[in-house]
């Protein structure tokens, strides 16, 4: 089945490949189909909710293709403010008035942690948080999955693996960071490994 995946995050990209290897999905890109970026783009994630940001994904992408889609909207909610930045994670430094523009995972992680300055480390668990959704046709019933993903928020960074958040962000389960974690091992425990292999299984039953 070839599969659409409705973004233009080389992090979300690497990923997502990495999790669908050697299953009987083709995966295409928005910009291996030449859709190039339109201004109606930036307002597919206005929403508060991941679930409406990924369905306004998926529908957007699903009918600028006619491909079955996927789109992933995800975030990490820290405890001590409270959730936030949630679905405005990708975004943050940038909402928040930092510069962010040019290198928006490093203004992020230097706010995080510029926000957290004053936080013991009993109180600096946050969430990693990832809504999946698919859509078979532009106009059809999505199918939505979510999982999240516990973790701790370091006071600097450690690894440069990952993307995003990922050198902050402690995993008890791996005992270090994701920045510091092997592609595998963070696929097994992260937000969006869980996440996909739910939407794997239903895409394998939807297509027994
Ligand atoms: P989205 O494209 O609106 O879904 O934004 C997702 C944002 O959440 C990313 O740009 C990161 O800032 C953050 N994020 C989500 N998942 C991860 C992850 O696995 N590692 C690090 N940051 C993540």
């Amino acid at each position: 089945m070839k599969l659409l995946v409705a973004t233009r995050s080389p992090g979300k990209v690497r990923e997502i490949r990495e999790l669908f290897s050697g299953l009987p999905f083709e995966l295409t890109l928005p910009a291996d189909l030449l859709l190039e970026r339109l201004p109606d783009e930036a307002d597919l994630e206005h929403s508060t909710s991941y679930t409406e940001n990924a369905v306004a994904k998926a529908r957007y992408f699903a009918a600028r293709s006619g491909l079955p889609t996927v789109a992933d909207d995800s975030g990490i909610e820290v405890e001590a403010l409270g959730g936030r930045p949630g679905p405005h994670s990708a975004r943050w430094a940038g909402m928040s008035g930092g510069a962010g523009a040019s290198d928006p995972d490093r203004a992020n992680n230097a706010l995080l942690l510029e926000r957290l300055a004053d936080v013991p480390e009993a109180r600096r668990t946050a969430r990693y948080r990832c809504v999946v959704a698919f859509l078979a046709t532009p106009g059809g019933a999505p199918e939505i999955v979510e999982a999240t993903c516990d973790g701790v928020i370091l006071t600097a960074p450690r690894g440069s693996g990952g993307f995003g958040y990922d050198p902050l962000f402690f995993s008890p389960e791996l005992q270090m960071t994701f920045g510091e974690a092997a592609p595998a091992a963070k696929h097994r425990v992260s937000h969006r490994g869980r996440a996909f292999r739910a939407l794997i299984e239903v895409l394998l039953r939807r297509a027994i």
